[in-house]
């Protein structure tokens, strides 16, 4: 073991999830209870891999952390870094993972890796996944190799890249996935080994402003037209839509984007779950030429989660009119 001060320094927060959950005296089911201290405690190896700075931010279930909340996670992160940190850990719930990764790749300026793991199965349960996580997501904190990455998800051995993982299972131990691509890497034996290159990154510059709002609605068979109609008048300042197959919507909601697109930035993402919206193959009305014609933009690769935070993030940096080089095909 080498001495403590010649080990890398790490810096490691938890914001809460299943992997700081228990089963509480009394109460049914499990909630969020143990700190970053304590999560850390279960796997003593990992202060032998490094110096650890260790700050709990949160105990929350990750369906209500938000915005605010992820721009002082980024604040901290930042600091820890410019205060030596080599790179930086996050552990939280897994259901929102693929929103909070997206959001703080968006930011993060640096070389310096930001790895975010979580768990499928609560700290009190049999078999739970939360330090095994936590040891593979140290392994690819401190991998050269994992530099120049941005924001990275390490679950389950594997190492997916924020701007594409997904949560596709609810309970299953193997969660999420990167659809059409594949994860970036995956950790063998204690090592990183990546698989595909880094991704090209462009960055935002942090909102100056917070207090604005982006809809998201599902395009779904026989919708009526009444909550589209709605999102203008109830203040929203942007609006995504989780269309059909390659992105399209019917010939009824097609005709509401004439009123909404001068009144605010709105994308057209698929609900699909894989696969890019389509640009030029279409032709119905609600078909994504027409909805280009009407002003939407298509969404790309992004998937309609992730337009959302990245339509929120530039509204919020006034540069919503640069958002066509955002949404790669
Ligand atoms: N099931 C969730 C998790 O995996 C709960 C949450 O997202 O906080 O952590």
């Amino acid at each position: 073991m080498k001495g403590q001060t010649n080990l890398p320094r790490l810096a490691i927060a938890s914001l809460g999830g299943t992997v700081s959950m228990e089963v509480s005296d009394g109460g049914s089911g499990v909630k969020p209870k143990l700190g970053c201290e304590e999560q850390l405690a279960k796997v003593p190896l990992l202060r032998e891999m490094a110096h650890l700075e260790v700050a709990t931010l949160g105990l929350l279930p990750s369906a209500s952390l938000g915005f605010a909340a992820l721009l002082d996670v980024l604040a901290w992160a930042q600091r820890e870094v410019e205060r030596g940190a080599q790179a930086v850990i996050l552990t939280q719930g897994t259901d929102s993972l693929e929103e909070t990764a997206c959001f703080l790749d968006l930011l993060w300026p640096v070389e310096a890796p930001l790895i975010m793991t979580g768990a499928m199965r609560a700290a009190s349960q049999p078999g739970n996944d939360g330090p095994a996580n936590l040891l593979a997501a140290v392994h690819v904190a401190l991998a050269q190799g994992s530099r120049g990455r941005g924001v990275l998800v390490v679950m389950n051995d594997q190492i997916h890249c924020a701007a594409k993982v997904r949560k596709t299972a609810s309970l299953a131990l193997a969660a999420f996935e990167s659809p059409g691509s594949g994860p970036v890497g995956e950790v063998v034996e204690g090592v990183a080994v990546y698989r595909q290159p880094p991704d090209r990154r462009q960055v935002l510059p942090p909102p100056h402003r917070t207090d604005h709002r982006v809809a998201l609605l599902e395009a779904c068979l026989d919708a009526d037209t009444g909550l589209l109609q709605a999102v203008a008048s109830l203040g929203y300042e942007g609006l995504v839509i989780a269309g059909f197959g390659a992105g399209h919507v019917s010939s009824c909601w097609a005709e509401e984007m004439d009123a909404l697109v001068p009144a605010m930035p709105v994308i057209v993402a698929t609900r699909t779950g894989s696969g890019p919206t389509a640009l030029a193959s279409y032709g119905f009305a609600g078909g994504e030429i027409d909805l280009q014609r009407r002003g939407v933009h298509m969404a790309g690769q992004l998937c309609p989660r992730k337009c959302r935070i990245l339509l929120w993030l530039m509204i919020g940096a006034g540069k919503q009119h640069q958002l066509h080089s955002w949404l790669p095909r």
